[in-house]
């Protein structure tokens, strides 16, 4: 079967074709950055207009892309939540509108469990149960995985998510947004052990993340010695970012051999980044019997091909939304 998957809860207006909920026909992004990066982040009102401009031409592009006319579609998907209130609702609209228009059944999917089911697109997909580790800029989240639609939140974020400590620190080093991206980049060319960060870990409260400190370290670190350049910077980015990475590496697979996981999974756009692949790969390395699965990056960061996925899924399960759907900015999972 094919699920026409649409997403637009942040900055990026996508559409995708999944078969399966394996294989994405196609899977295009139209991406906000440019409109966002002279501000800073992300600005909720620009986000939403430019999806009203973006939506049908993605969708449009998804489905020639695909080889397929909405004939050839048999449920359609869409992200209801969480996310930016107004930026949902374009999504959640053009879906409905197409679901009416197409005589086509509807589905609405939580973006967090798009994340974490993203990697059912990678050619070795997963099984459950697993550990999912969702890092993006909104979430911070450990959840353990049992079945499709079965999902236990097990620890999070008690204030920054982890993309937003990637963001705010690389707004303090005067890097341009997206935060994530910058500090990557810069900081392969330097020592992560060049300065001591925190440890950005909660004692007590096992299995919860907190990033706040450890942007305020920076802060301090910033004002006493002002931002530096070159190599100094690169220092600082790499050691700034290694503080972050330990963290999670950490906390993931403190949980998975505490619960007796043998499968992690992570995914959200943090999960592009190059040192926690590695290190989450070298850890895995380290203990025998432990798979780590990172979805190529373009499924990590915001992709429609993700909420597909989970809405093939959960089609299947003889779920439906109907005209009164709505955006759901706060929606738990
Ligand atoms: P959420 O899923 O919580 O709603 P989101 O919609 O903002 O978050 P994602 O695409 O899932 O979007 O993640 C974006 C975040 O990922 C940003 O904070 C960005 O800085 C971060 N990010 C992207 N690439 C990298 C990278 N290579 N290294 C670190 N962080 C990255
Ligand atoms: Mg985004
Ligand atoms: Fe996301």
């Amino acid at each position: 079967m094919r699920v026409l998957g649409i997403e637009t809860s942040c900055d990026e207006t996508a559409a995708a074709v999944v078969e399966d909920g394996r294989r994405a026909l196609s899977d295009v992004v139209a991406t906000q950055i440019d409109v966002h990066r002279r501000w800073g982040g992300v600005v909720p009102e620009l986000a939403s207009r430019n999806h009203v401009v973006q939506v049908m031409p993605v969708v449009d592009e998804a489905l020639s892309r695909a080889g397929v006319g909405p004939d050839g579609v048999d449920a359609i998907a869409v992200t209801s939540g969480p996310g930016l209130v107004g930026a949902l609702l374009v999504g959640v609209q053009a879906a409905k509108a197409l679901a009416a228009a197409w005589g086509k059944p509807l589905v609405r999917v939580n973006h967090l469990e798009g994340h974490l089911v993203a990697a059912f697109l990678a050619e070795t997909a997963p099984a459950f149960p697993f550990l999912g580790l969702v890092v993006s800029g909104g979430h911070t989240s450990l959840y353990a995985a049992r079945a499709f639609g079965e999902y236990q939140l097990l620890g999070h974020t008690r204030d920054d998510a982890a993309g937003e400590a990637f963001d705010k620190g690389a707004k303090l080093l005067g890097l341009p947004y997206p935060g994530g991206v910058a500090i990557d980049r810069l900081a392969r060319e330097g020592d992560p052990g060049a300065i001591r960060f925190p440890k950005a870990i909660v004692k007590g409260a096992d299995l919860d993340f907190s990033f706040s400190g450890l942007k305020t370290a920076l802060l301090h670190h910033v004002k006493k010695h002002g931002v530096p350049e070159g190599r100094g910077l690169a220092d600082l980015c790499a050691s700034y970012q290694e503080a972050i990475v330990r963290a999670l590496v950490e906390k993931a697979f403190r949980a998975a051999r505490r619960l007796q996981f043998d499968r992690l999974v992570l995914s959200g756009g943090v999960a592009a980044n190059s040192r926690l692949r590695a290190a989450a790969a070298a850890r895995a390395a380290e203990y025998e019997g432990m798979s780590v699965f990172l979805p190529a990056v373009k499924l990590c960061t915001d992709n429609a091909a993700m909420i597909a996925v989970a809405g093939t899924h959960a089609y299947l399960r003889g779920e439906r939304a109907g005209p009164e759907l709505n955006a759901d900015p706060a929606w738990r999972l």
